[in-house]
């Protein structure tokens, strides 16, 4: 197969004496979903703080692309191509749809995002903002304030402000959460197509959505990954099966 995209080799954090994950390697390669799932304490979102940078490893090496990104802070990792999603504090609550995607624009051309140039006077920023938004199906709200949009139209804009910054791939940690059938149908069929720009790393509890979208998964029990397959084969699985699923 090709290089991952992704690579995650032996990755261990403990707290104290809980190994909360304990040599975890997991491959990402492009075109994929690659879902990991696992009971709550598991170790999931330690997972995700390692692989995003907000927390160190007490072993082991994150690898974009083939570029060992272990010891980068997050903005680095961003900037990197490491593209996190459905992080609420993403946004800047009192500033339009549209402004919070220009403002991400601006931070891909190196500018900070605590410095802002004036930019809605800027015609080329504004266009792509607006283009982003089309995609993601936010366009009619574009001059809406972060803050007055519905739980999953905040999500969208998330993607909208993930995708201006080109990333390599996307880390998902419970996109779904907080969602109604239908916004999560629509999701769904968003991440679909999503998939095929960049490889998408889903951490996810609802189980029909990880069995729909997910090309393969990780099990997490305890810290390690009992198994990875495709959705048959973690369905068919007997260990899986008597840990994760409850039978
Ligand atoms: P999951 O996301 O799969 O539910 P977590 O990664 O949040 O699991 O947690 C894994 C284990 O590590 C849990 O037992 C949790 O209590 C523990 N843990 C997580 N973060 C910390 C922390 N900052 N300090 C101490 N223990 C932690
Ligand atoms: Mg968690």
């Amino acid at each position: 197969m090709a290089d991952p995209v992704l690579d995650l080799r032996g990755l261990s954090k403990s707290f104290g004496a809980l190994k909360a994950t304990d040599d975890v390697s997991l491959t990402l390669y492009k075109g994929e979903i690659h879902a990991l799932i696992g009971p709550n304490g598991a170790g999931k979102s330690t997972l995700m703080g390692l692989i995003s940078g907000k927390t160190a490893p007490d072993a082991g090496q994150v690898m974009l692309n083939g570029a060992d990104i272990t010891t980068l802070s997050v903005a680095r990792r961003a900037r990197a191509g490491l593209g996190r999603s459905f992080q609420v504090s993403s946004l800047i609550p009192d500033y339009s749809a549209l402004r919070n995607v220009m403002l991400a624009l601006q931070a891909r051309q190196g500018h900070s995002y605590r410095f802002l140039r004036p930019v809605n006077h800027d015609a080329p920023l504004r266009d792509g903002a607006r283009a982003l938004l089309a995609r993601v199906g936010l366009a009619p709200r574009a001059s809406v304030e972060a803050a007055m949009l519905s739980h999953g139209e905040r999500r969208l804009l998330e993607i909208a402000v993930a995708l201006a910054l080109a990333p390599k791939c996307f880390l998902l940690d419970e996109p779904m959460a907080g969602l109604g059938a239908e916004g999560t149908a629509r999701l769904v069929t968003f991440l679909r197509a999503l998939k095929q720009e960049a490889p998408i790393l889903l951490i996810e509890h609802d189980m029909d959505a990880v069995f729909q979208l997910a090309d393969r998964i990780s099990v997490l029990v305890y810290g390690r990954i009992i198994a990875t397959g495709s959705a048959a084969e973690i369905r068919a699985n007997p260990q899986v099966r008597a840990v994760y699923l409850g039978e």
